[in-house]
């Protein structure tokens, strides 16, 4: 029994641990574009240059959206879903799919191309 305390003793001093924070010289967090990569800094580039949208995300306001002068969603594909607010007070959206080459028509009237833009 006293061998058995003694063991459980030892083992919980074994498994004690103890913490510090890391603190760099001026207690700053790191610039994030230091730490980026990949994508997300192509990202963080673009913020930087003054585009903030560069993955064409936003919400978009119709223009004429005639067959003529359909409204133009950019894509980094040759398709992409999109969604039609058709009445300005609609609760609902109305989604779609959108292919290169192929204009579509919402129920509403409004008609939409895909343009192809290039990727980041
Ligand atoms: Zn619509």
């Amino acid at each position: 029994m006293a061998s058995l305390c003694r063991r459980s003793v030892l083992q919980l001093c074994r498994r004690s641990f103890s913490t510090t924070a890391l603190r760099n010289k001026d207690d700053t967090m790191p610039d994030p574009m230091d730490l980026a990569t990949g994508l997300e800094k192509k990202e963080l580039l673009a913020y930087q240059a003054g585009n903030d949208d560069p993955f064409y995300m936003k919400a978009q306001k119709r223009g004429v959206g005639t067959k003529e002068q359909p409204n133009l969603v950019p894509s980094f594909e040759d398709s992409r879903i999109i969604g039609c607010v058709c009445e300005e007070d609609s609760t609902s959206v109305v989604w779609m799919w959108l292919h290169e080459g192929t204009p579509r028509r919402c129920d509403c009237g409004h008609w939409f191309k895909l343009v192809r833009k290039p990727p980041l």
